[in-house]
């Protein structure tokens, strides 16, 4: 279900809805704008980044 609405005049700074989660990669407790699955892999912002700026 997603609930973004984007073109609102007002309620410029909303939060996002964030899902606590904890990092994959490093264990980090962390938050992700989209529901964490089971079954997938989680990664804080950090590792994210790593993972997309660095080939492994
Ligand atoms: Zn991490």
């Amino acid at each position: 279900m997603r609930e973004f609405d984007r073109g609102g005049s007002r309620g410029d700074s909303e939060p996002r809805k964030m899902h606590k989660a904890v990092c994959s990669e490093c264990g980090a407790e962390c938050e992700v704008p989209f529901e964490p699955k089971k079954d997938r892999p989680v990664f804080c912002k950090e590792c994210f980044r790593k993972r997309r700026g660095e080939r492994d």
